[in-house]
């Protein structure tokens, strides 16, 4: 059998062993209940761990990561982890995570082929189709972060208007939806100032925030 996972174990065993000494009772508490207070809705990529660059335990923060941290009004895995944070553990905080350097976006914008994934990147490809005259005109690398940046604020406004967060709000629940973005080579989360804590915000919110990235001027347009 092979041998190459025993590090991992063997880790595990260090911090399992030394989380016990430091805090008593720290697994028996987490076993009974989670009562995070924040969910992450992110990348899957390995340089993003939520609980890592928060500085959060175990317990603190529900996770849901998928490619390049889009959702999807139909992705059923996306909506029901955002329905049981809501309504079971009744998190205040939604906090959609992307990140600089996304592969992910990276081969929607420059229309690269990597497979199956093809298909979900034509959500983010929907986007900077959407917001192509506030990117193209701008520098390929600056396109690349303002793609990642547009990305993030358009799935808080996908997440906003899902059935789960209008019924919240709708009930007088106390929770936000936020979009941040993280740096891979500094290792800083910015805060895209896109937070919406009730409904007849979120168009308001939304629209303010798109408005930040410069239109290429008429007389330039491409299309
Ligand atoms: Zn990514």
């Amino acid at each position: 059998m092979s041998r190459e996972l025993d590090e991992l174990l063997e880790n595990n065993r260090r911090w399992a062993e030394a989380t016990r000494q430091r805090e008593p009772g720290f697994f028996t508490r987490l076993a009974k209940q989670q009562s995070p207070r924040y969910m992450w809705i992110g990348c899957a990529d390995s340089r993003v761990p939520a609980n890592e660059i928060t500085g959060l335990d175990p317990g603190e923060v529900f996770v849901h990561r998928n490619v390049a941290n889009v959702v999807v009004h139909s992705d059923l895995n996306a909506l029901s982890t955002i329905q049981f944070a809501v309504e079971h553990l009744k998190v205040e905080h939604i906090i959609v995570v992307g990140h600089y350097g996304c592969a992910g976006v990276r081969a929607a914008l420059r229309g690269t082929r990597v497979g199956l994934a093809d298909n979900w990147l034509r959500h983010v490809q929907d986007v900077r189709l959407r917001h192509r005259r506030r990117i193209d005109h701008l520098p390929p690398d600056e396109q690349e972060n303002i793609l990642c940046e547009m990305n993030v604020i358009e799935q808080v406004g996908n997440v906003a208007l899902s059935t789960v967060m209008q019924d919240a709000w709708s009930r007088g629940q106390k929770v936000a939806v936020h979009g941040w973005v993280y740096g891979l080579v500094d290792g800083r989360l910015k805060d895209l100032d896109v937070s919406m804590d009730r409904s007849d915000a979120v168009v308001q919110v939304f629209s303010a925030a798109i408005k930040r990235y410069p239109r290429m001027s008429s007389t330039d347009t491409m299309f």
